[in-house]
């Protein structure tokens, strides 16, 4: 699912010359296992590790991180920002029913689109809505004998 995830995040902190401190690099290992969490879940996360940590910690450190562009807040349509590590640039499907996001590439006609308008793109925000496959085999299992 987060076959984009950018995989040493925790080199690229080290290379910013911030220090790596526990919380960081905790922080940072959930948002690569788990991409597009926002940081209340992110805390839930990290208390099970780091019973202490407090949530000002965690708002904290994830502005650190963002400022340093190891990660990236995303708006999937709620009032808050979600995680992810900043990587290739891609879009989100999100679905309706479970709330799974999918990284999907950047579609080429974008990129063509661009090219053609001669303007340069740093970035892309697109997130489309619906119902993903796990769900739509669900409700039509009734005809379909398949436990997904
Ligand atoms: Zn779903
Ligand atoms: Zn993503």
């Amino acid at each position: 699912m987060d076959d984009l995830t950018h995989p040493d995040s925790i080199s690229r902190l080290r290379d910013s010359g911030k220090r790596v401190t526990p919380e960081r690099e905790l922080l940072l290992q959930i948002i690569e296992d788990h991409a597009h969490l926002d940081a209340e879940e992110i805390y839930r996360i990290a208390q099970k590790e780091r019973p202490q940590i407090g949530l000002a910690t965690v708002y904290r450190t994830l502005a650190v991180l963002k400022d340093l562009g190891i990660i990236r807040t995303i708006n999937l349509g709620e009032n808050h920002g979600h995680y992810e590590i900043l990587s290739e640039d891609h879009v989100h499907f999100v679905c309706l029913t479970c709330g799974r996001v999918t990284d999907i590439p950047v579609p080429r006609a974008l990129h063509k689109a661009a090219k053609d308008e001669q303007f340069s793109v740093q970035r892309t925000r697109l997130v489309l809505f619906g119902t993903c496959r796990f769900c739509t085999d669900k409700s039509s299992a009734t005809t379909e004998v398949t436990d997904a």
